[in-house]
């Protein structure tokens, strides 16, 4: 059984066959905090499209840890702590971390640059994508489940 994309680790496995609804590379404060990277390479799927085989096998805490009633949960593996996905406590997306998450970022490019805040010193990226303080203007938040 091959899916479009898929991930995970040896215990709970996730994945689309649909595309993603958004790909930006991240500059965010909290993504830092919790990937270790200066920048991360950010997914979002509609919450509907990204199919987890063993939802219990998650543990979950905020993704944000100043912001614990925040809708986004960082779920990791119960067994081995990989962190497998966010999850969204209001269904509209989950998103996945290609290189943390047991994907080929391969076919996956992100498309632009978020939350790119030049007050932290950080050169501004000059690599011909897109730079915004915030996620694309466009995106639109799927209607919450
Ligand atoms: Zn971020
Ligand atoms: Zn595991």
């Amino acid at each position: 059984m091959s899916h479009k994309y898929a991930g995970g680790c040896d215990h709970v496995h996730t994945h689309s066959d649909k595309e993603p609804i958004d790909n930006h590379t991240c500059h965010c404060s909290v993504c830092k905090s919790v990937t270790g990277q200066a920048t991360t390479h950010v997914v979002f799927f509609n919450h509907g499209d990204l199919k987890v085989d063993k939802i219990d096998g998650l543990n979950r805490q905020p993704f944000n840890a100043n912001n614990p009633n925040g809708p986004l949960e960082l779920c990791t593996c119960k067994t081995c702590g990989t962190p497998i996905m966010l999850d969204d406590k209001e269904h509209r997306i989950r998103v996945i971390v290609p290189n943390l998450m047991g994907y080929d970022a391969k076919n996956l490019d992100a498309t632009y640059h978020a939350f790119f805040d030049a007050s932290t010193g950080v050169p501004k990226p000059n690599d011909g994508r897109p730079v915004y303080d915030s996620l694309r203007p466009d995106f639109v938040w799927p209607a919450s489940a």
